[in-house]
């Protein structure tokens, strides 16, 4: 079997798959039990807080550690067990990790060539990938004289030279400055897409995550919580931990019943198999764009309304954080003709027609689950859209 770009692919379809994979470190447990799969010619993000096992589950896919239990194939192949190991240089991947310098006497085109030396078409495929990540121009160049996001580009060639059957790649733009990074990781969603090549990328950055990926699994604690495409994750979220990692969270105190949940707004729609099996207190997840706001004419309302106590402006939005008078808070969106609005002003929250999730006590079960959230606060994380 073949893809369109001629390389092989595996009799499962997969790229890469991890079955139950365990890995601990003196004592440590950094992966708990991972299964994972990645489709031929699509990108997986490893999305989670620092710690929690992504790092281990490249080095495990590279080759550069075992596992204690589970397997890892690539494509198709058995490449580890708890008792067998094919080594790094036989598992036909390209890394990209971030402190992987290029070779500085080496030119831009002799660094590209380097992995395929013995190949003796290799001038022509090194000036397929200088095309493909816009340097033709530069093959003569040494590394020095190159920016940083142009160096990134250089080692995603390079990278991509042996024809590897997966790409991995480690916090590959946290060197670079936020211009630079927004403008390179589009790049590199463009360059891997054209070559149709598998990858999985490694980030705890979810706005990076979500505009990269084909798929985004979202980690803590060595477990992977929900594997799913960007705006599904976003939208569904599986559990309240995931929605506060990939996004601005207000998780909103309702009634629920199958299918919908009566809260402080009135009643919300719920979509989602978990919805349907949901009764009685539970939390419902709003986003900051699922309100609309109004400044309150006459000040406060009589129950005390709205009050701003928080405002973050981040150049193309602006979030307010309000609170009511019974304590509750919330992060809402403020565009346009709202924009002016500050803290100690009293707004008008409404909520906008949408359909959401609900997290909760499940209809059949008995405890509520334990809700874990991220250590991060929810009000440092970009809402993605
Ligand atoms: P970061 O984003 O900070 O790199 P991560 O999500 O990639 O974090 P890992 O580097 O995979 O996380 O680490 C997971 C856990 O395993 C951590 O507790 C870490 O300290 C531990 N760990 C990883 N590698 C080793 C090692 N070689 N020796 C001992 N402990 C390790």
């Amino acid at each position: 079997m073949s893809n369109p770009t001629g390389m092989a692919v595996g009799p499962t379809g997969m790229a890469v798959r991890l079955e139950n994979v365990s890995k601990s470190f003196d004592g440590v447990l950094a992966l708990d039990e991972v299964s994972l799969a990645l489709p031929a010619g699509t990108m997986l993000a490893l999305l989670g807080p620092s710690g929690c096992g992504k790092t281990t589950a490249l080095r495990l896919i590279a080759g550069f550690e075992r596992p204690d239990t589970g397997l890892v194939e690539v494509n198709g192949r058995r490449v580890a067990s708890a008792s067998s190991m094919v080594p790094p240089e036989r598992r036909r991947i390209g890394l990209v990790f971030q402190d992987l310098a290029l070779f500085p006497h080496l030119s831009v085109r002799a660094n590209v060539t380097y992995g395929i030396r013995r190949d003796p078409d290799q001038q022509v495929r090194a000036d397929e990938l200088l095309e493909l990540v816009g340097l033709a121009d530069d093959a003569e160049r040494m590394p020095h004289e190159l920016s940083g996001g142009m160096q990134q580009r250089v080692a995603l060639a390079r990278a991509l030279a042996p024809r590897p059957d997966v790409l991995l790649l480690d916090e590959p733009f946290s060197s670079l400055d936020q211009a630079m990074r927004t403008q390179l990781r589009a790049e590199v969603r463009e360059i891997l897409r054209e070559a149709r090549q598998s990858a999985i990328f490694v980030t705890h950055d979810q706005g990076e995550a979500l505009t990269v990926a084909d798929q985004v699994a979202v980690m803590t604690r060595g477990r992977v919580l929900q594997v799913a495409p960007p705006e599904h994750i976003y939208a569904e979220p599986a559990t309240p931990y995931v929605a506060t990692f990939v996004g601005v969270a207000n998780l909103v105190p309702g009634d629920v019943r199958p299918s919908a949940a009566e809260t402080r707004f009135g009643p919300v729609p719920l979509i989602g198999p978990g919805s349907r099996e949901l009764s009685g207190h539970g939390l419902v997840l709003l986003r900051p764009e699922h309100f609309a706001i109004a400044e309150a004419p006459d000040g406060p309302a009589e129950d005390g309304g709205w009050e701003v106590i928080a405002r973050r402006f981040s150049g193309s939005e602006i979030l307010l954080e309000v609170r009511a008078a019974d304590g509750q808070r919330l992060w809402v969106e403020a565009g346009g003709r709202v924009r002016h609005l500050g803290i100690g002003d009293h707004v008008q929250v409404t909520l906008r027609e949408i359909e959401t999730v609900a997290f909760g006590r499940r209809a059949s079960g008995s405890a509520e689950a334990t809700i874990e959230l991220p250590i991060i606060e929810p009000a440092r994380s970009r809402p993605a859209r």
